[in-house]
């Protein structure tokens, strides 16, 4: 099961689901990005998720494969995966996109 999302600035997204190549990662990853397609474990991806992913996206465009590979892979050899800076700019997407379903909460009275 695939999706397609058009993301501004950089185009098409593919979103694969039930990914086999989760089965390479571990279990507490429930998505990762290469290139321009996420792979999601399970059947759901929550929006602050996809917000996640969609940084590490942008990342692979801006850096290519290689150079994308390589910062990451020596970012957390060097400061561990919680904090290499291109985990902390994801999850700073990740942030703004749940404040956007808070604000969106409190506009409408109710949570999802
Ligand atoms: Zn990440």
């Amino acid at each position: 099961m695939t999706d397609r999302v058009h993301v501004h600035g950089i185009g098409a997204v593919r979103i694969v689901y039930a990914s086999w190549v989760m089965g390479f990662v571990p279990k507490r990853f429930v998505a990762m990005t290469l290139g321009r397609t996420i792979h999601v474990r399970g059947t759901h991806l929550p929006v602050w998720v996809l917000r996640h992913e969609l940084a590490h996206v942008r990342q692979w465009e801006r850096y290519g494969k290689v150079g994308f590979l390589a910062r990451y892979l020596w970012q957390c050899a060097r400061y561990g995966y919680a904090n290499a800076p291109l985990e902390l700019e994801a999850e700073a997407a990740e942030v703004r996109a749940m404040d956007a379903t808070a604000t969106l909460a409190a506009r409408t009275g109710g949570t999802e």
